[in-house]
């Protein structure tokens, strides 16, 4: 049984990007689906820049239930959907579709899924400042969902520090209970604003395999010991970012939460229900 459940009637979901060959998610949804005996299937579509619509065609045709969209397409879908949520629209940014008797509606479920992760861990961000390092994708979804729950002021550093103004100029423009500042990727203006924060946040890519010897902050002494720090790099499961912040005291969080929650969520989009979290992190450290 276990290795015949699909049949006739078998839902099918999913996930577009590419490339998609390392992607966590058709374990953690699958693994979900049959522990709680859904007649559901994820599998994973690899559709180039250039194809969405294409894909799009496609999902429609083969009246899929709904999908997970990755890199690089989160942007540009948001235009070719039947609908997208409020937040997603300022989010500009689509991670979750579902087709809701025929319409393709687009949700973002990846700042929700961080948020989800903190409260867990019991980290409180109402009311107070985050520093985000980072201004990419994820940035962007992390910082307006959290001051869109109640962050209270977002400090944002990146490289390239126009993208962080447009970002911080969306925070400013549409979610007027939340203060938003852009800053150069400096270590001395970093550490300043750490003095006064609750949590710090890596969403920059440094640190990834890649740049397993890399971290996004070089000099332990930027760290403020009292401030929580996330990595939202989960492959390590240990950045040195992490490593430098634990020297001086710092409590941290990988990736890993983040990327359950935000999969709980989507899961919880197309289906009704809640993934079992626990079980699916035994199956994702399973196969590490
Ligand atoms: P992205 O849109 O490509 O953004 C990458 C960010 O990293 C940009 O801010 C970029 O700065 C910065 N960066 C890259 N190389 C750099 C360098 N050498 N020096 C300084 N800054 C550098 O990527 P993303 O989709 O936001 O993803 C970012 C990270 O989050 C990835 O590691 C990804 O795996 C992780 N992630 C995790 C989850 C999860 O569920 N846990 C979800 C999504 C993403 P510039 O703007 O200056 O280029």
């Amino acid at each position: 049984m276990e290795n015949n459940f699909i049949q006739g009637t078998t839902g099918l979901t999913g996930l577009i990007g590419y490339p998609l060959k390392h992607s966590l998610s058709p374990s953690m949804h699958n693994s979900a689906f049959r522990k709680l005996g859904l007649d559901l299937v994820y599998l994973a579509f690899e559709i180039e820049d250039g194809s969405l619509q294409d894909g799009l065609n496609a999902m429609r045709t083969l009246n899929v239930k709904g999908f997970n969209v990755t890199m690089p397409h989160k942007q540009k879908i948001v235009q070719l959907l039947d609908g997208v949520s409020d937040d997603a629209k300022i989010i500009e940014s689509v991670n979750t579709v579902k087709n809701e008797n025929g319409k393709l509606i687009g949700y973002n479920t990846d700042g929700k899924g961080l948020v989800k992760a903190l409260e867990e861990s019991g980290i409180a961000y109402k009311g107070k400042k985050v520093v985000i390092l980072g201004a990419g994708g994820a940035a962007r979804a992390i910082a307006i969902q959290l001051a869109f729950d109640g962050a209270a002021q977002i400090v944002m550093a990146n490289r390239t520090i126009i993208k962080a103004k447009m970002i911080i100029n969306t925070i400013n423009e549409k979610i007027p209970t939340s203060k938003g500042k852009a800053i150069e990727m400096d270590e001395e203006i970093i550490k300043e604003e750490l003095k006064d924060a609750s949590i710090l946040i890596n969403c920059t890519s440094i640190g990834m395999k890649s740049t397993i010897d890399q971290s996004p902050i070089s000099n332990v002494d930027t760290f403020n010991k009292d401030v929580f720090v996330v990595d939202i790099i989960y492959d390590p499961l240990k950045t040195k970012f992490m490593s430098m912040a634990e020297e001086v005291g710092c409590k941290t969080m990988n990736g890993i939460d983040m990327l359950i929650y935000q999969g709980d969520l989507s899961f919880n989009i197309w289906t009704g229900e809640d993934m079992p979290i626990e079980y699916i992190k035994e199956v994702l450290f399973k196969t590490k």
